[in-house]
């Protein structure tokens, strides 16, 4: 791959511009925004010499998958999820098993 920046071959990595932690009128959340950068100039990344086709990067970071339920699903200081929550959650392939689930 190659380097939107300076137009050389390099090698990508993954950096966090997110926000980090946050809050906005109550609702607690943790802003992570990966995104897939050369290590030479922290440009975009492309796939062919005249960058004209970018590249997203390899998989995505551990951390992406852990952050996500926290970001959209943990609106308020609830500490726990219903079961109608923890069903649309596993719809979206997220794994609930270490969240307390209550029968409300
Ligand atoms: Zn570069």
């Amino acid at each position: 791959m190659y380097c939107g920046e300076c137009k050389k071959e390099c090698e990508g990595d993954w950096i966090d511009v997110g926000i980090g932690s946050y809050e906005y009128w109550g609702a607690k959340g943790n802003d992570v925004r990966w995104v897939y950068v050369s290590k030479c100039c922290e440009g975009d990344v492309f796939k062919d010499k005249k960058c004209t086709i970018p590249y997203e990067g390899p998989d995505e970071p551990d951390e992406w998958e852990d952050d996500y339920p926290e970001d959209d699903y943990r609106e308020d200081d609830r500490d726990w999820i219903t079961k109608e929550e923890q069903n649309a959650l596993e719809n979206l392939g997220i794994d609930t098993d270490d969240m307390d689930v209550r029968d409300v």
